[in-house]
């Protein structure tokens, strides 16, 4: 039985800026990403036909709409596959957080089955077929920190920011990305934030001055509707964060600190007052085969 294990990396964005709405409803985004050591777990095992998607049905949806399936479906119809996959999501991404979740799950499948498969796919061409599916999948793909253009597909690789301490909270709502969207006036934005500067400062060690320049447009937006936010935020201040921030649409907030030792001990503070607490940090790679498949390294 071929059987394939990867990790899939979340995100969180530096920076968010929408800089303009095409004729066709998308924005268009100007971001500054970055994976995070919070990962989930996928399981890829070859079957006679179809897609089985097994997991925590809780959480996500465990039928052809969740994106991991979406992203096996295109692979078999777009390579004429024949036979079929199991696919065990083990989730530690919070889901509906604006930490890329469901497209790093899709992104890890893309991975998995070109390897699985013996496709011969390269990461760019996976990233194409990916950008089919959801906005966010060509960075998970490729990870580490890039800045992304367009409606968010469009990226430039930059020498990833890595182990730079978080802490991430999420509420215990989640928020639509679209209804988000639908609600921002791009002409009631009074904050724009500048990725060059934040990308050097955060390159530099220079959390403190961060928040002159980091900011994400949504905030405000999601703010509104959900007030816990700038709550969140101010706690994560309160806790020694040099500068917090919302990640993608929400609802999940992180904050950005100087140690290991001080992002851990805000981490056990927060955690008497919110039920989704995580430490991690900025991480350098992108979905990752770690058993099995031609790229087994254990
Ligand atoms: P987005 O910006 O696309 O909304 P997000 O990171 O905020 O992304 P996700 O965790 O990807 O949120 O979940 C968004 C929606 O996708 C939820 O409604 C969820 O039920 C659905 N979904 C489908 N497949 C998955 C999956 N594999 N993991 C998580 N959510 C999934």
């Amino acid at each position: 039985m071929n059987t394939i294990k990867l990790k899939a990396p979340g995100k969180i964005n530096w920076t968010l800026n929408v800089t303009g709405r095409r004729p066709d409803g998308y924005h268009e985004v100007e971001m500054l990403m970055q994976s995070i050591s919070l990962w989930d777990e996928l399981i890829l095992t070859e079957c006679r036909e179809g897609i089985e998607v097994a997991g925590n049905a809780r959480i996500m949806p465990l039928d052809e709409s969740n994106l991991a399936a979406k992203a096996a479906r295109l692979i078999m119809d777009r390579f004429g596959v024949k036979g079929g996959v199991r696919i065990e999501i083990n989730k530690n991404i919070p889901v509906s957080a604006g930490l890329a979740g469901g497209s790093a799950d899709a992104a890890a499948v893309l991975a998995g089955l070109n390897a699985l498969w013996q496709l011969g796919l390269s990461d760019e061409e996976l990233a194409g077929l990916g950008a089919a599916l959801g906005a966010d999948i060509p960075f998970c793909i490729f990870g580490g920190t890039a800045l992304a253009r367009g409606i968010g597909d469009r990226l430039t690789s930059l020498p990833a920011l890595e182990d730079i301490p978080l802490v991430l909270v999420k509420p215990s709502f989640g928020v639509s990305t679209a209804s988000v969207y639908q609600a921002l006036k791009l002409d009631e934005i009074n904050f724009r934030p500048d990725w060059e500067m934040v990308y050097q400062l955060l390159a530099a060690g220079e959390f403190y001055l961060l928040s002159s320049y980091m900011g994400n447009v949504l905030e405000q937006v999601t703010a509104k509707l959900y007030p816990q936010i700038n709550e969140i935020k101010e706690a994560l201040d309160n806790t020694g964060a040099a500068v917090s921030m919302m990640t993608g649409s929400g609802s999940a907030v992180f904050g950005v600190f100087e140690s290991a030792r001080q992002a851990r001990k805000a981490a056990e503070k927060l955690k008497l007052h919110y039920p989704h607490v995580f430490f991690a940090s900025s991480y350098g790679r992108g979905v990752e085969i770690v058993q099995g498949g031609s790229l087994w390294t254990e």
